[in-house]
């Protein structure tokens, strides 16, 4: 049995609870599930120390790491327009164009090709007009009106340009060790507080000795956009970049919420995962100890049980595998069914390699035959002599008489495919799974596994609020335990969660860097007053 938490431990618990939350339904399960805000105190501060203890459990477990930063010069920043809409001052329209222009580097000598180059979206938002023409002011890029011919531009965080980016760093390292060499990063891309320049920082992890005294060389030259600024990492090197992240709870509304472009943090795939490798074997072996308790480590002299988190879980039990009343023959038709309509698209597109087909693009590639090539009218027959596409649909909850119309309908339709190929192919790969002509029984085992590790995870979390329901009030033993719409406004209501509230306002407000900068632009943030509770 576990201890009781302190009043201390509980506070900080209850403090990590989102109370702007929403029920929705679980896209693996199909049941009721609450999603926390993502964007009030609470959730912030619950992401940024999440983000801090990954990154020290990947430096724990690398030799190197280093803090890199990228930004951009005034010309090479990438550019958006903002046309607002003549009937409507609060309804805009954020405008990326392709780019037929070249950039040229700082000295204009060398001109920069392929920036941005395949960036062409628009999203039509609403935000009050008279926050936008503040906003105007200070993000355009006429830098006070040093250049004027950008007057009427803003910046934007093109992620496009650190894809491209780690792909020539990478490229470099490998041409230097003669091998492969495995590096991680956690990426904070976001918006400066006076401008709203976008820019990237982000941590690097690696083993290789020969790679550290190249390490700045490597990363100004394959950044050729601005200044590239690099130091090993102190020892406060990971709560530093996650405190970044909560600077964006300063910034107008949509530059945190429109897909393409908004301020975000990334993990290179499997980041820190190779800390689990001793739990991950034993769960093939059916045991969830370390999956369930966590695993210990010592992070500035504390010590903290930490458990594996979610994707890690999924790749090793199929999230699907979660609901209960879904049978072990329909979890195993699902990931062949999904592996055959990849490889059915790869066939169909000319793709050669497998393997090196992206999830992305698979999700893409299905996207495009399902949506764009067959003529709606005849989709019903292509689902009929097709089942396994629309099985793949339905698992990914997709409407089949969909009809995207929208950039906003296209990302979300891509972006609920995405997570069912990527989900099925990280499972497929974590259990050595490669044959899909029928149901093999290695993952007729694998999903059994998933299927007894979700029981038991119920069980340890029931045992849990049992255990709690003793000495908790029913209202906090609700909102920690099961939280939903109801349970967390009843909660929020109590005079201790108004307690817990501001506590978790102010905890967020002394983690922000450049507090006193940023504080400038709490007023772009719409909902900002939402989330501020009074001492009552
Ligand atoms: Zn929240």
């Amino acid at each position: 049995m576990q201890e009781l938490p302190t009043q201390k431990g509980f506070d900080s618990i209850m403090s990590s609870v989102c109370t702007h939350g929403k029920d929705i339904i679980n896209p693996y399960t199909n049941q009721h599930m609450y999603i926390p805000c993502g964007k009030c105190p609470a959730c912030l501060l619950k992401k940024s120390s999440m983000a801090s203890i990954k990154c020290e459990v990947q430096r724990a477990i690398s030799r190197y790491c280093y803090m890199i930063t990228l930004t951009y010069d005034t010309n090479t920043v990438p550019r958006a327009r903002i046309i607002t809409s003549e009937d409507d001052p609060d309804l805009h329209k954020f405008v990326v164009k392709p780019r037929p222009i070249l950039y040229y580097d700082r000295k204009k000598t060398r001109k920069i090709e392929g920036l941005s180059h395949t960036d062409d979206f628009t999203y039509d938002f609403r935000y009050p007009s008279e926050l936008m023409r503040d906003y105007r002011i200070k993000g355009s890029l006429s830098c006070d009106g040093k250049y004027p011919y950008l007057n009427d531009y803003v910046g934007y965080l093109s992620w496009k340009d650190f894809q491209l980016f780690m792909k020539r760093f990478r490229f470099k390292i490998s041409k230097l060790l003669g091998r492969y060499e495995k590096i991680h990063t956690y990426v904070t891309g976001e918006y400066s507080p006076i401008h709203f320049r976008p820019h990237f920082h982000f941590l690097l992890f690696f083993d290789a000795e020969e790679l550290a005294p190249h390490v700045g060389e490597f990363v100004s030259a394959c950044w050729p956009y601005g200044r590239a600024d690099w130091s090993a990492a102190r020892k406060d090197a990971s709560s530093y970049v996650a405190g970044y992240t909560n600077s964006s709870s300063r910034i107008p509304d949509f530059l945190s919420e429109l897909p393409q472009i908004r301020a975000k943090s990334r993990f290179s795939n499997h980041f820190g995962e190779k800390f689990f490798t001793i739990a991950k074997r034993f769960a093939h072996e059916g045991q969830f100890s370390t999956f369930l308790n966590g695993e210990s480590i010592t992070i500035n002299g504390r010590v903290l049980d930490v458990r594996p988190w979610r994707s890690i879980i999924n790749s090793c039990f199929l999230p699907y595998a979660a609901n209960t009343r879904r049978t072990g023959d329909e979890l195993c038709r699902l990931v062949v069914d999904v592996q055959r309509a990849i490889s059915q698209v790869c066939t169909r597109y000319g793709v050669r390699d497998k393997s090196s087909f992206s999830s992305t693009q698979a999700a893409n590639a299905i996207y495009k035959l399902v949506f764009n090539d067959i003529d709606p009218i005849d989709r019903n027959e292509f689902y009929r002599s097709h089942p396994h596409f629309s099985n793949l649909l339905f698992f990914a909850r997709i409407n089949l008489d969909a009809h995207p119309f929208s950039q906003y309908d296209v990302d979300t339709i891509l972006g609920q495919l995405y997570r069912l190929i990527s989900t099925v192919r990280n499972f497929s790969k974590e259990w050595h799974i490669s044959n899909f002509d029928y149901v093999t029984p290695e993952l007729r085992n694998a999903v059994k596994i998933s299927q007894d590790f979700y029981v038991s995870r119920d069980m340890y979390n029931l045992k849990k609020i049992l255990q709690y329901e003793e000495f908790l009030d029913p209202v906090f033993l609700d909102v920690s335990m099961h939280p939903s719409e109801e349970s967390v406004k009843r909660f929020s209501k109590t005079s201790y969660g108004t307690f817990i509230l501001n506590k978790s306002r102010s905890r967020l407000d002394d983690s922000v860097k450049h507090r006193e900068i940023n504080d400038h632009n709490i007023k772009f943030v719409v909902d900002y007053g939402n989330y501020k509770t009074e001492a009552v």
